[in-house]
């Protein structure tokens, strides 16, 4: 029984495979953790890597707090289930369940328990004097399961353990492992290509693809809630379908147009979840799976505003239910729709389906994540200025002053007095009581909260953003909507990203890409030599006629650096110049999307170097890396530090922080006053509306009197007259009440006279 914690795990099998990425995982004492993805993603490395049948390239693997890295399969506590269960064919099923518990010495009486028990556990007790060639695939499964079961271990490796077994008992065999994870209550890790095992099996399930890990949650979260297109195609059969749509916003309402004819509503319920309200007006991917394409005629008629036109085109009757693949205008593919059985269908019929939009999915074309529910990142628009020494980013009421620990990690200083995304995470706020005493309080109205298997998604409204700012918080704490919250944010949790969408705040501190150079002019040419701070030498040379002006000159024992985003690792662009060349050991990689920022350490230079490169891939940590170097990105003079930058940018910083702040100062007087209007407005109203309500009562008096002096009129001929013109003089009764008390008033002291 055991927890592990998988921290920044890679794998790079020997020619450069990287098999896995950046994997980081903590996984519970007794889950049912699933890894799936297509052939290839890295699952059964991963797993493997666990095991200790490979070994780990980078990062950290703890199986109950202890690093076991470099610890021997045998002595991790584990077990391990293949898919071709590797039993010792001239062995009984009790003596292959018996050997490796022989092997450690165990006593025979010890060993003949634990073999009854597992086999009463799964079903083998008849079975134990038989040879495994004398067993169905089934029972020899079960016999590998008991194998595993007997060395009572911390946790379980699962390999694909179904996948040599027939589809019935396939599904047999997986009720009957969850079964023994229950009953044994143990930590299990199982990897398999199949999503239904995926979905059925796992507490929870690690989406991979490519070796990197996509999203990890509860079977259900990942369904309704997948984090990008792969997750959300990769569940669910038949996949979920995907038109390319544009949003438009109407009446208050938002659509997605799908090709030139229809136009589909997404309810405000569901659109309120969109996390970026910026893409209303552009291209989206929509996402309705198959059971929320509607034929019900009560579903169609409910809901004209989701409704599209279709034309069936394959009819797959499956039974229980009809599988339909509709053509739809705007859409190349099939739009795929599970209706009821009893429906009939022909090829060529025009339908109408309602796409069930409170269920939609929302996906952004280019990176392909989600647009809906929860993002890494909530994005803000901000300023960043240069202010008392620092950095400070500022939006709506909030600013936030950056330590150095941040500012020495910017990558890029020409957003130093200038636009920035502020990137924070959901996870990074904090309450009132579990704050820290340098966090930066933000503040906002808690709008409505979505409850996810570990957490509370809470929806707010935060001045300065036009989209809500998404706050993680532990499922038990309570919101109710309209609620003012106060969360904290630690200046080191969040993030910057520039005009490009590139993050620029890395992981390490950004070194200056220094050395001490002696730059010599050969005449046609010009070399660089470089001595780092411990001795160690490189040197670089380039044609003159590639060089434009500030290099071209000859120094000895001058600063030298060379810019982070002036290398390359293109080999058509280091041919170019191919004695600007760098070469050294990658010590870190920071990867978000595409760009990854790279520390080198390279002979010649002070320290390792920060490199920037855009679309990196093929290199791992530990690899030797040859760089091209950009010969204007080669400078002669001091580094220009982050602290250097910032503290050229304070004058112009004080300023544009004084307008910023007059701004706000503005805003909450123009908010204010609007407050004080609204007041008085209503005020007014009230005072209106009691006006109109003295008058309403006095119309209802009026009328009231009518009614008291024509009854009596009409009872004229019948009553005594003067008991009639009593009661209708009686004002006081009238006016108590209204009409329906009237009646009475007239008729009892009638009634009394008689
Ligand atoms: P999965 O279990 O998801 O199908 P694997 O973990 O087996 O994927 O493989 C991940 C990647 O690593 C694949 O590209 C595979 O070709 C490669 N790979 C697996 N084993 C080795 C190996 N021993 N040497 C080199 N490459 C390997």
């Amino acid at each position: 029984m055991a927890g592990l914690s998988l921290r920044h795990i890679y794998k790079v099998y020997d020619g450069g495979v990287r098999a896995v990425s950046d994997f980081n995982l903590e996984i519970d004492d007794k889950e049912f953790i699933v890894f799936v993805g297509p052939s290839g993603c890295g699952k059964s490395t991963t797993l493997r890597m666990i095991a200790g049948l490979e070994d780990i390239s980078a990062g950290e693997l703890y199986i109950e707090d202890r690093l076991v890295n470099d610890v021997e399969p045998k002595d991790r506590d584990i077990a391990m289930v293949f898919q071709n269960y590797a039993l010792y064919p001239h062995m009984t099923v009790y003596d292959n369940m018996a050997f490796g518990l022989k092997l450690r010495h165990i006593s025979p009486q010890v060993i003949d328990e634990k073999i009854q028990e597992a086999a009463e556990i799964l079903g083998i007790k008849h079975l134990l004097d038989r040879r495994p060639k004398a067993l169905s695939g089934g029972q020899r499964q079960r016999v590998a399961l008991g194998r595993a079961i007997v060395r009572e271990p911390k946790v379980f490796l699962l390999d694909e353990p179904l996948s040599n077994l027939d589809a019935k008992l396939r599904v047999q065999m997986r009720t009957e492992i969850t079964k023994i994870h229950h009953r044994l209550a143990t930590t299990f890790i199982y990897v398999t290509h199949d999503q239904t095992e995926a979905m059925t099996m796992g507490t929870r399930i690690v989406v991979m693809k490519d070796g990197i890990v996509q999203q990890v949650d509860t079977p259900t979260t990942l369904y309704d809630n997948p984090a990008n297109l792969f997750v959300a195609c990769f569940l669910g059969s038949p996949q979920m379908n995907i038109f390319k749509a544009k949003l438009v916003e109407e009446g208050g309402n938002l659509y997605a147009l799908i090709g030139e004819t229809n136009k589909v509503m997404i309810p405000k319920s569901r659109a309120q979840r969109l996390i970026d309200k910026s893409v209303i007006g552009s291209d989206v991917l929509l996402g309705i799976r198959p059971e929320d394409v509607h034929y019900e005629q009560a579903l169609v008629d409910a809901h004209p505003e989701s409704v599209i036109d279709a034309t069936v085109d394959v009819i797959e009757n499956l039974g229980n239910e009809t599988i339909l693949y509709l053509n739809v205008e705007g859409k190349e593919d099939y739009t795929i729709s599970r209706v009821n059985s009893r429906y009939v269908f022909n090829q060529g019929d025009q339908v109408k389906m309602y796409l069930a939009t409170d269920h939609a999915h929302l996906f952004d074309p280019n990176t392909e994540l989600t647009l809906m529910g929860v993002p890494d990142y909530n994005l803000i628009p901000a300023k960043l200025v240069a202010v008392d020494g620092t950095l400070a980013v500022m939006f709506g009421d909030t600013t936030i002053k950056l330590p150095t620990a941040v500012t020495e990690r910017l990558t890029d200083q020409s957003v130093i007095n200038n636009d920035v995304m502020l990137g924070i995470p959901p996870k990074a706020f904090k309450s009132e009581a579990d704050h820290g005493e340098n966090d930066v309080a933000i503040e906002g109205v808690a709008e409505f909260h979505d409850k996810y298997p570990r957490y509370k998604a809470v929806y707010a409204t935060v001045r300065g953003m036009s989209n809500y700012m998404i706050i993680a918080r532990p499922l038990d704490e309570s919101f109710t909507g309209g609620e003012k919250l106060t969360m904290y944010v630690d200046p080191n949790d969040i993030n910057l990203f520039n005009a490009d969408g590139e993050r620029i705040i890395t992981v390490k501190p950004v070194s200056g890409n220094a050395a001490t150079g002696t730059v010599i002019d050969n005449g046609s040419s010009v070399s660089y030599k470089l001595v780092g701070a411990d001795g160690s030498k490189a040197k670089m040379s380039i044609d003159k006629a590639a060089i434009t002006g500030a290099f071209d000159k000859t120094e000895t024992d001058a600063p030298v650096h060379i810019l982070s985003n002036g290398f390359t690792i293109e080999k058509a662009e280091i041919a170019k110049n191919p004695k600007m060349v760098v070469s050294g050991n990658i010590t870190n990689l920071d990867e978000y999307r595409k760009d990854a920022v790279v520390t080198v350490e390279a002979p010649g230079f002070d320290a390792p170097l920060t490199v920037l490169i855009k679309n990196f891939s093929g290199y791992n940590v530990g690899d030797r890396i040859k760089l091209g170097v950009n010969p204007a990105a080669v400078k002669v003079g001091p580094v220009y530090t982050n602290a250097n930058a910032i503290a050229d940018a304070q004058a112009e910083g004080e300023v544009r922080y004084k307008e910023i702040m007059a701004v706000r100062e503005k805003e909450r007087e123009l908010e204010l006053s609007a407050a004080k209007a609204a007041e008085e407005q209503a005020a007014m109203a009230n005072e209106m509306a009691e006006a109109i309500a003295e008058a309403e009562a006095y119309v209802a008096e009026e009328k009231a009197k009518k009614p008291a002096v024509k009854k009596p009129a009409a009872k004229k001929t019948t009553a005594k007259k003067p008991a009639a013109k009593t009661t209708a003089a009686k004002k006081p009764a009238a006016k108590k009440t209204t009409t329906a008390a009237k009646k009475p008033a007239v008729k009892k002291p009638a009634a009394k006279k008689k």
